[in-house]
């Protein structure tokens, strides 16, 4: 999922000072970042993997599994390794597969054809 990231300048009169989601202190820096429902530090808005900060690299973030991640990591952990060679769906990279010479497949389509083919062998 993509989340998009906003910089505002926090408010002057410090009636309202937010509370930053990374380190859980009130955010006394000029500008603050809203993401995800929250306010963040600039510096606290970082991706999990690379600890780039997000509110540079773009205005969007990606967010899965309780991971804030930057594009990059995200395509690197979450993209598509290919299609499954029995039900033709994509797998995502995080998946676990099972792989027969050049061919993937999800590990529960793995399972089916092998009984599939053990069910055929049955006298
Ligand atoms: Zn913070
Ligand atoms: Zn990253
Ligand atoms: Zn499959």
């Amino acid at each position: 999922m993509t989340m998009d990231v906003s910089k505002s300048e926090t408010s002057k009169n410090g009636s309202t000072q937010q509370e930053c989601h990374g380190c859980r202190k009130t955010i006394k820096e000029r500008y603050l970042l809203k993401a995800l429902d929250a306010y963040w530090h600039e510096d606290c808005l970082k991706c999990n993997c690379c600890d780039c900060r997000l509110g540079e690299v773009g205005s969007t973030l990606y967010t899965k599994a309780n991971l804030i991640l930057c594009r990059r990591d995200y395509l690197r952990l979450f993209g598509n390794t290919g299609h499954c060679s029995a039900c033709n769906k994509p797998i995502p990279a995080f998946e676990m597969v099972m792989r027969a010479k050049t061919n993937v497949y999800h590990l529960e389509c793995f399972a089916c054809q092998q009984c599939y083919h053990r069910w055929l062998r049955m006298p």
